[in-house]
C-alpha cells in the first residue's frame, strides 16, 4: 500500500523527533525578533533545516510559524501542527527533553502535541517527493510556534498567506 511508503523513513523520523523534543519550545512572550522567545524560535529554524535537507522548499513567517510546501497549483491542501510545548511539568521519570523509546513508545514532552505528527507530517512530503508524485495542488505543512498560549501564530501567519482550500490538524491523539 502507498501510504506505508511512511515506513521507510521510520529511523530519520525518530532521529528529527528526538532532535525537535530536545529543544524546549515553551512560548514565551517577545524576545527581540522572536515573538515567542528564543526556544520557541529554534524550533522554528530546526523544522525548517530538517525540511529543507530533504530538498523541501520552506518559508519561515517571522518565526510566528513555518511552512514546507511542495507541488504546484492555485489551490492549496494544509496540514496544520505546532511546535511549541506546554511546560514539561513534574512526575517524570526521565529527562522530559531527551527523548526516550520504552516499551515500543516515545517519552519526551511534545512527542504526541505536537511535534510527533509535525515531523510526521514533513517526511509525508518527503516521501511524496521522493515518490514522484505530482498534485494539482500546492501541500503546505504549516508548523506554528504559539498554539498553547492563544494561537497568535496563526493570525499572524494567515494574514501573510494563502489561506487553506483544505486542510487537516493532526493534533495529539489524531497522530498517535
Ligand atoms: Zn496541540
Amino acid at each position: 500500500m502507498f501510504g506505508e511508503k511512511i515506513l521507510d523513513y521510520w529511523d530519520d523520523i525518530m532521529k528529527d523527533l528526538g532532535d525537535i523534543v530536545a529543544i524546549p519550545s515553551v512560548a514565551q512572550p517577545q524576545d527581540g525578533p522572536y515573538p515567542f522567545g528564543k526556544d520557541a524560535a529554534t524550533a522554528v529554524d530546526k523544522a525548517i533545516e530538517i525540511a529543507e535537507r530533504y530538498g523541501i522548499k520552506t518559508k519561515n513567517s517571522d518565526y510566528y510559524a513555518m511552512h514546507a510546501e511542495l507541488g504546484e497549483g492555485e489551490e492549496n491542501a494544509v496540514v496544520m501542527a505546532h511546535l511549541d510545548v506546554v511546560p514539561a511539568g513534574e512526575g517524570w521519570d526521565s529527562d522530559p527533553y531527551t527523548m526516550v523509546i520504552r516499551d515500543g513508545k516515545a517519552f519526551g514532552r511534545g512527542v504526541s502535541d505536537n511535534k510527533g505528527p509535525a515531523i510526521v507530517a514533513l517526511h509525508c512530503l518527503r516521501a511524496l517527493k521522493e515518490a514522484g508524485v505530482v498534485g494539482k495542488r500546492k501541500l503546505r505543512v504549516v508548523l506554528g510556534s504559539a498554539e498553547e498560549i492563544g494561537m497568535q501564530d496563526m493570525g499572524h501567519y494567515f494574514s501573510k498567506e494563502q489561506m487553506p482550500t483544505m486542510g487537516f490538524t493532526p493534533d495529539a491523539c489524531y497522530g498517535v
